[in-house]
């Protein structure tokens, strides 16, 4: 993590202020949380819904080194380390983005809708087999997660993975520009973020932006089998400068996958022209294009094959992604909860379909919430796609949930064998009495503010 004197990091995050006396201190780490800022830190205040200045003398009894301040804000506390800035979210960003040209570190950014924290945790795998690696930690994302995960950069890693989320345009711009990635990957382009957005066009060209802040000679690495992405007028005008590297399912593409297949234990797919199959101990067939993805980042950087291979069949994901659990009564769960889109909705689904070795399957569905005016009819169609070949219950929670209820009933699938429900507790009762432990598998999926998770816990 950042160590550099007070009147470095009063220079770095272009403040002003600090008294004379402080320039010598050190200070090692960031933190924008007094509740758990670590002797020796430097306190960052974000000024968001709670404003972070009521915590600065906190985390300096705390030990902290010292805090940022933002002038507009009235009485800063006297005699203690203080560094002036006009705002401390932007001081907090250029100070990230000033040690991240300090080090000789290679930076490999990730965005898309779906499938970002899946193809960090891919590329960590990988790339750890050869060299040390930091990576997000969870998904801290944002615009404080990301320069706050650059600051936990040491000065000997040789790569870092850095996870980027938006939810409007110009957000993702200046994640790149301050972390200035030698590799940039685009997984795919869905639906998330559309009430913010508007189309799929904007959701394209607001991930495109990954692309401003790339390194000289760079490569941007693309989901090539998005047309809002191979198409776009931006991909034509870079490509003169970076190396665009295209993967997916399609042929044409630098890397294409073939031979899918998903079994009790993983998935595994071959990559057109090389050796050997690939394996993953991941659910969901949508892995492929991460893996492609997280491949092409690995092969621009000289890892053998055979290497590659080993990392990814050694991924772990972060909790909540596929994740399979057996809880104590042994039901077999699996774990999706983390959040929800159309297309990861989808995805969930049919990796649920293409699942063997259970007696019954069950289908657990929460409200994909933040999909704007269409929200009902894209819940309808997520509910249209489920076959009665394929699952065998689909229980549903939330106002929404139950327009994918309808969905499935409407493209047949038999009426007696889909629930719905406003409240969690019956839904986790009904369940319980449905699902057999040992031999059902239950898959459990929503957007994040549903917190289907809980379920698990209902069920024990
Ligand atoms: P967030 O925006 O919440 O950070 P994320 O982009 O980091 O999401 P993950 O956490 O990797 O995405 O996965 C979220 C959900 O999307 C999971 O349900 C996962 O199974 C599904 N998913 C992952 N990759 C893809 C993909 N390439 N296509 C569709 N769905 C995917
Ligand atoms: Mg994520």
């Amino acid at each position: 993590m950042i160590k550099r004197s007070l009147a470095d990091i009063e220079q770095m995050a272009q403040g002003e202020g600090l008294r004379l006396e402080y320039e010598g201190l050190v200070a090692q780490g960031v933190s924008i949380d007094s509740r758990t800022i670590v002797p020796g830190q430097l306190f960052v205040p974000i000024v968001r819904l709670d404003d972070g200045h009521r915590y600065v003398e906190e985390a300096m009894r705390k030990g902290a080194a010292a805090s940022l301040w933002q002038k507009d804000r009235p009485h800063p506390p006297e005699d203690i380390p203080l560094i002036m800035v006009d705002d401390t979210l932007s001081a907090l960003q250029r100070l990230a983005a000033a040690y991240r040209v300090q080090l000789p570190v290679k930076i490999i950014a990730v965005t898309g809708s779906n499938g970002k924290t899946s193809t960090k945790d891919m590329l960590d795998s990988i790339f750890r087999t050869a060299y040390r690696v930091h990576k997000t930690q969870g998904n801290l994302n944002s615009q404080v997660g990301v320069p706050l995960t650059l600051l936990d950069m040491k000065e000997t890693d040789d790569f870092a993975i850095i996870e980027m989320g938006m939810s409007e345009r110009g957000q993702i711009e200046r994640l790149s520009l301050l972390a200035r990635p030698d590799a940039a990957i685009i997984t795919m382009i869905g639906l998330s973020h559309l009430a913010d957005l508007g189309t799929r066009e904007e959701i394209a060209a607001a991930k495109l932006e990954i692309a401003a802040g790339l390194m000289p000679g760079g490569a941007l690495i693309i989901n090539g089998d998005e047309p809002l992405l191979t198409g776009s007028e931006t991909i034509r005008q870079l490509e003169g400068t970076v190396d665009v590297i295209r993967f997916g399912q399609q042929a044409g593409n630098t890397y294409a996958a073939t031979d899918e297949e998903q079994s009790g234990s993983g998935i595994s797919f071959r990559i057109d022209g090389r050796p050997d199959r690939l394996e993953l101990p991941l659910l969901g067939l949508h892995h492929v294009g991460n893996a492609l993805a997280a491949y092409a980042a690995a092969d621009r950087y000289g890892l053998p094959h055979r290497q590659i291979a080993e990392g990814l069949r050694q991924v772990t994901l972060t909790p909540m992604r596929m994740e399979r659990i057996r809880t104590q009564g042994g039901h077999h769960i699996i774990n999706d909860a983390w959040n929800a889109s159309p297309a990861s909705m989808k995805a969930a689904i049919r990796s649920l379909a293409e699942l063997n070795g259970y007696r019954r399957k069950f289908l657990v569905l929460g409200d994909m919430l933040e999909l704007g005016e269409r929200e009902t009819e894209y819940h309808r169609e997520v509910g249209e796609g489920i076959s009665c070949d394929a699952v065998d219950f689909v229980f549903t929670l939330g106002r929404l949930g139950r327009a994918i209820a309808e969905g499935a009933v409407a493209a047949s699938f038999p009426a007696e064998r889909v629930c719905s429900f406003d409240r969690m507790e019956s839904l986790a009762e009904q369940l319980k009495a449905a699902a057999q432990a040992e031999d059902d598998v239950i898959l459990i999926k929503g957007s994040r503010g549903m917190q289907m998770e809980r379920l698990i816990g209902m069920l024990e």
